[in-house]
């Protein structure tokens, strides 16, 4: 008997299961993965999400494998530049991009260190139900079929979560999808964090570990198959078309990694929790990757869900009521960042936020202003001052 069963050991499942165990609570943890493996994910974890890492102690390691502090970032809209970065939060400076096979293996090493039981290789295949209630889970583990009790099960298990399928977690806020994205890492190249919004889709270049620098490109959703049929081309004509200072260095340039992409950029949320189960990471809630939230917000909802339920798991109302007040503040924190993300990556936005920039650049504290909107420090709210709307009034 466990106090938690967490399902997913990537951001969203060993923070969770890093927290419960610091609180003294008897955590197991599962994956059907095996550590150190890459997913597939771009690496940009903005300040808050670093000043988390900080906090639980764990950032030193990850910046013992060499990742970079990113302290300066450049948004290009077509001809428009902005540069600048967000203010520090609690003493962070800048972002970081560690590769996912590092900050996956780090974050589920620093579970175990806080007593968490970690088992990979192990799936689970379905939810033990009592009375109404999730009581646990069922796994396969090394052709074994295994069953685990606790009073709460959490999926962290991604977007295609397992739990949220068993207990048919609805789906709301839905919106389709608007991007389709393709990266690999290239070695040799000199860059900031940089993004590039151009004529048919938009490029980032994000520093990483060893040195090597991955360059994304995505592109409108509904250019998706087209774009698949030839992936290594498109990826090279968006880079080219879209962010040319970018293309002048990968076209000399080592390629380290295969291309990898998706057109999986689903937007929802979904029911957060139930009797016995609650989902937090992607399994709860996905957005389109361009903003680059998804790292960080697992890490909100992990120190949220914690701070509300590690006391109150054996007392099913008390934990109910936890649980509810999880799913509603969830969708308060993210609730701007999803309608951004969903305003950023539609194609038919452009024109607003080419007046945005055009109107913001030419002010250090507007600018300042929408470096620390992006990085999710402001309400947008904030951005919006009349000054601003003033100057985009006049363009
Ligand atoms: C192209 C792309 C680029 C992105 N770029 C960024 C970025 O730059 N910055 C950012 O912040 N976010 C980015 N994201 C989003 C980010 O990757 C996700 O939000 C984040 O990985 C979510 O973490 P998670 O722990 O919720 O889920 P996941 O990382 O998906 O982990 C889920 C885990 O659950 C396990 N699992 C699943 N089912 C089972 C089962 N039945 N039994 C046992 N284990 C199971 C899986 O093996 C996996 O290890 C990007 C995403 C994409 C697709």
């Amino acid at each position: 008997m466990y106090d938690v069963i967490v399902v997913g050991a990537r951001c969203a499942g060993s923070t969770t299961a890093l927290l419960y165990a610091r609180a003294g609570l008897r955590v197991l943890l599962l994956d059907r993965a095996r550590f150190p493996s890459d997913t597939l994910s771009t690496l940009y974890i903005q300040q808050p999400g670093v000043a988390r890492l900080a906090r639980w102690g764990v950032l030193d390691d990850l910046t013992a494998t060499g990742c970079p502090t990113l302290d300066r970032v450049v948004y290009q809209l077509d001809d428009i530049r902005v540069e600048g970065c967000a203010a520090p939060v609690e003493g962070i400076t800048g972002a970081i991009a560690p590769r996912r096979h590092t900050l996956d293996r780090i974050l589920a090493e620093h579970a175990v260190a806080a007593g968490a039981e970690l088992r990979t290789g192990c799936q689970v295949t379905g939810l033990i139900e009592e009375d109404g209630r999730v009581v646990g889970v069922t796994c396969k583990e090394a052709g074994r079929s295994v069953t685990e009790r606790a009073p709460l099960v959490v999926g962290a298990d991604g977007m295609r979560s397992t739990v949220a399928r068993f207990v048919r977690a609805a789906e709301y806020h839905e919106a389709p999808r608007l991007t389709c994205a393709y990266y690999t890492f290239w070695a040799g190249l000199q860059t900031d964090f940089e993004l590039y919004e151009g004529k048919s889709g938009w490029v980032s270049a994000v520093p990483t570990n060893d040195g090597a620098v991955l360059v994304s490109a995505y592109f409108p959703q509904d250019r998706f198959e087209e774009v698949r049929a030839d992936a290594l081309a498109s990826y090279t004509d968006g880079v080219r078309i879209n962010a040319p200072q970018i293309y002048e260095q990968v076209k000399d340039a080592e390629r380290l990694e295969r291309l990898r992409g998706t057109g999986e950029q689903r937007n929802y949320f979904r029911r957060a929790a139930g009797p016995g189960w609650v989902l937090v990471g992607d399994a709860g809630h996905h957005k389109d990757s361009l903003t680059a939230r998804g790292i960080g917000d697992a890490f909100l909802q992990s120190e949220l869900l914690v701070e509300l339920t590690a006391g109150v798991l054996h007392d099913p109302e008390r934990l109910a009521s936890a649980l509810a007040v999880y799913g509603t503040r969830r969708d308060e924190q993210l609730m701007e960042a999803y309608q951004g993300a969903l305003m950023v990556a539609s194609a038919e936005g452009k024109d607003k936020r080419r007046a945005l920039l055009s109107a913001l650049r030419t002010s250090p504290d507007l600018t300042q202003r929408y470096f620390d909107t992006v990085a999710g420090l402001r309400p947008v709210a904030d951005l919006y001052t009349p000054e601003l709307l003033a100057l985009m009034s006049a363009r």
